[in-house]
């Protein structure tokens, strides 16, 4: 019988690992270089972390959730999304109640039971950062501009930067009536789904993709004239410290995102690179969302992106290249006192951190050893056989010219290590 992967979950090996690694490190270098410190909240969080958070409403927790139940009675959800998590782990370890200014990022992978389609995976990978009690409209700046340095670092310059601000608690409301009478004389135009959200979550009309509900909001009141007078100030000082970072970026009454928890700041990240204005990441700011822990509110922002997007826009630019690991030194004994005398080396090798590979099969003839030190891609293949030994000497080819030099095997470690200098 064959086994498969889970419908939308993928094996990860050869290139697409190298590329993989290639980004990932240079993510943390990134992270690192803005002062952000990692943080690795478990798969597994209770179903209240997401249904408090995110939304009882939400696509995500209303439909993609995969579900364990833990000792039968308990339901545990396998992680959506990134912020929930981290936040049950600020409060619950109390990281926010020093009052100084902390910076995270997290790379982990997600479960979201969807239709799998490209780009689009049931297990997939967000890379995120997250600045916790920092309330200035700065802070949403540099998360802006961490993300911005991702795309950058690759020389990608195929994408949009579009901010918004959703107000807060003070201001929403009247905004979120005002939306609805605008939009009530069309409700019957709008899809399904706007027509279930209209009631409760009217802003989320705003960012259907459906060209019939985008035409009914096309001149829809914008958020951004309704703020209060302290979201006001936000707003503007933000747009400031965008255009100071040097982040080039569009001013989107549309950008609302997903989940209910943003205030404030909102933004996405969209590239024609994946099909039409597909998002490439975003996030916003989430001042209110430790309440619905218990906690005394502090303040948050943050952004997510989509390793799996991330790939398709960087191949799609060729921007980047997988790097195989291959060794340093190819080992090719010929005959029983050649193995037993390269063997204890190449673990001498191998633990002065030089890859080294050496064949343990022994009736193999010489040219199926060069075979495989080429597979390999190995810098040098070391050649010895039983005439080598009685002269003293084991031989060293350069895979790349072919160019053939003899070693004093009494000292060969050392001169196989000045090979590698
Ligand atoms: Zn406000
Ligand atoms: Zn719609």
């Amino acid at each position: 019988m064959e086994i498969h992967a889970v419908r939308g979950m993928h094996d990860l090996f050869g290139e697409e690992m190298d590329r993989w690694r290639t980004v990932e490190s240079r993510l943390r270098e990134i992270a690192t270089s803005f002062s952000y410190q990692e943080i690795r909240t478990p798969v597994l969080e209770k179903m209240e972390v997401f249904s408090h958070t995110v939304g009882d409403e939400t696509d995500i927790v209303e439909k993609q959730m995969y579900t364990v139940l833990n000792e039968g009675t308990e339901k545990l959800v396998l992680r959506p999304e990134g912020t929930a998590g981290f936040i049950r782990s600020v409060v619950e370890h109390q990281l926010q109640q020093t009052g100084h200014p902390q910076r995270f990022y997290y790379y982990l992978p997600m479960f979201r039971h969807e239709r799998p389609q490209k780009g689009r995976l049931r297990q997939f990978h967000q890379f995120g950062a997250e600045i916790i009690n920092d309330p200035s409209p700065e802070a949403d700046a540099e998360i802006i501009a961490v993300l911005d340095q991702v795309y950058r670092s690759f020389g990608i310059s195929e994408y949009e930067v579009r901010v918004n601000s959703v107000g807060c608690p003070e201001c929403r409301p009247a905004y979120k009536e005002l939306l609805k009478e605008y939009i009530r004389p069309n409700l019957d135009s709008l899809c399904g789904e706007c027509q279930k959200r209209f009631e409760r979550s009217p802003l989320r009309i705003l960012d259907c993709k459906k060209p019939n509900c985008q035409g009914v909001v096309q001149s829809a009141p914008r958020m951004v004239n309704h703020l209060c007078v302290n979201c006001q100030g936000h707003h503007s000082t933000f747009l400031h410290a965008l255009s100071a970072a040097h982040v080039k970026f569009t001013e989107d009454p549309n950008i609302v995102r997903g989940l209910d928890y943003y205030t404030r700041t909102a933004f996405e990240f969209t590239s024609d690179l994946l099909g039409a204005q597909s998002a490439l990441g975003g996030g916003g700011r989430y001042d209110g969302i430790s309440t619905r822990f218990g906690a005394k509110t502090f303040p948050g922002v943050g952004f997510a992106l989509g390793m799996e997007r991330l790939l398709i826009a960087l191949e799609a630019k060729q921007a980047i290249q997988a790097n195989p690991q291959s060794p340093v030194f190819y080992f090719a004994p010929l005959g029983e006192a050649a193995y037993h005398r390269l063997f204890p080396l190449s673990f001498a090798l191998k633990r002065r951190g030089v890859p080294t590979l050496m064949a343990y099969e022994k009736d193999k003839g010489l040219k199926w050893l060069m075979k495989q030190a080429d597979r390999l891609n190995a810098k040098y293949a070391l050649l010895l056989g039983d005439d080598e030994i009685k002269h003293g000497k084991a031989i060293l080819k350069d895979m790349k010219t072919s160019e053939q030099e003899m070693l004093d095997l009494h000292h060969l470690e050392e001169s196989l290590m000045r090979k590698t200098t």
